[in-house]
């Protein structure tokens, strides 16, 4: 809860003051404050469905009708936001899927520059720490110095990892992690893929290739397909979620850099749209700035 305060400060000093100076002229509710209302939170990201809903549901709301002062009408809104959320996903995971037996495997797709990298090393380390052995494998041969980088965070949390050499086949990093993950009982691999999406066909064919590889060493795998999304590109964020969705299956989405906007409505609108659960946040660049997505504590930290 306390990382969601830190992290949370700009969309806190965005979205959240935007709501208080909603309030702030409040008198009573009528037409007007519903238009401001969804204006409101159209300029925070939430999306025009998401806002939609919202009012929506905010006009059936007897609570709301009655309210007395801001307070009242404030309480009213935020639960029905945290609501709108968890009946967006009803009965969705929000956990990580692991192996029954054996490792557990995690790819990571999403563009260049959306964060992938660091939420592996994030990632990493909170599974380090919970005392598993995780294997790293860097199979975004492309980008130049992506290798280093999560080579980088390898050795900063203490964990191992499978490399190739640049510009080379990334099935063979998989193929070679996922045996050594098998032969050596690793608990979890996390397979780092490349972010081009100009080829949309291509990354496709690829993302494929590692999935079949993964599966035919280990049946259920890859457990889980995490698309990373950087909160602070907004609506085009969604844009790309789009299009990774029809590129592969995802099971579930990381957003990072949520302590860089001040417009955190865009975890509704992901939400709302591509029906996939936010599993993790991301609140900052160190190690520990990775959380567990929780709808309630995230939704209080923006309006406490
Ligand atoms: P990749 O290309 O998808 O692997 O992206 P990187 O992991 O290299 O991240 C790109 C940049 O975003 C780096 O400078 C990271 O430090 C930064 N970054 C990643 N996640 C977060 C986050 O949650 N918050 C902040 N503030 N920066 C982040």
């Amino acid at each position: 809860e306390k990382k969601y305060d830190q992290g949370l400060e700009k969309s806190r000093n965005g979205f959240g003051a935007r709501l208080n100076r909603f309030l702030a002229n409040f008198r009573h509710v009528d037409e007007d404050f519903f238009d401001d209302l969804e204006d409101m939170l159209i300029e925070s990201d939430v999306g025009y469905e998401m806002a939609m809903k919202l009012s929506d549901s905010l006009r059936e709301e007897v609570r709301l009708q009655n309210a007395k002062n801001k307070q009242d009408v404030s309480n009213v809104i935020i639960e029905k936001m945290v609501n709108l959320y968890d009946e967006a996903g009803a009965g969705e995971q929000t956990t990580l899927t692991m192996a029954d037996q054996g490792p557990t495997v995690i790819m990571f797709v999403g563009v260049n520059g959306a964060g992938k990298t660091t939420t592996i090393g994030k990632m990493a380390a909170r599974f380090k720490g919970q005392g598993k052995r995780v294997l790293l494998a860097a199979a975004d041969t492309f980008r130049a110095g992506a290798t280093e980088q999560l080579e980088v965070w390898a050795q900063r949390d203490g964990v191992d990892i499978v490399t190739g050499p640049e510009n080379s086949d990334p099935a063979a990093v998989v193929f070679d992690a996922v045996t050594k993950a098998k032969k050596d009982n690793y608990d979890v691999l996390f397979v780092d893929t490349a972010g081009r999406l100009q080829n949309k066909v291509n990354l496709m064919n690829e993302l494929a290739k590692m999935k079949r590889i993964l599966t035919r060493e280990i049946p259920d795998a890859p457990h889980e397909v995490l698309l990373v999304l950087d909160a602070t590109t907004g609506q085009n964020a969604l844009t790309q979620a789009k299009l990774f969705k029809e590129t592969t299956d995802v099971t579930g989405i990381v957003l990072t850099k949520l302590d860089g906007t001040a417009r955190g409505g865009i975890v509704l609108a992901i939400r709302n749209e591509l029906h996939l659960p936010v599993k993790f946040v991301g609140l900052g660049e160190k190690v520990s700035d990775l959380e567990e997505f929780n709808a309630q504590d995230f939704v209080y930290g923006l309006f406490k």
